[in-house]
């Protein structure tokens, strides 16, 4: 595997922050595993990783795209993964 960024091959685990914006709301995922380009720290996630991001944000914005439509303010939210 290669960074798509900078074609680098090495990597190192850490983690990454991911914005899901639904509507107004937007959901700050922190803490999720991924594998970071050791040169220019572009993170990947596994595909696994990814669907449970997906599923976390789902359960996290369910309530909040409702609420969010009466309103002009936009919601920030945040959630650790796991
Ligand atoms: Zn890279």
């Amino acid at each position: 595997m290669k960074c798509l960024v900078c074609k680098h091959n090495r990597f190192k685990k850490g983690t990454t922050v991911l914005p899901i914006e639904r509507g107004k709301a937007i959901l700050l995922i922190t803490e999720i595993p991924a594998r970071v380009c050791a040169n220019c720290d572009e993170p990947y996630l596994d595909e696994a990783t990814a669907q449970a991001v997906q599923t976390l944000a789902n359960e996290r914005l369910s309530g909040e795209i409702r609420f969010s439509k009466t309103r002009e303010e936009r919601a920030v939210l945040v959630a650790a993964f796991g």
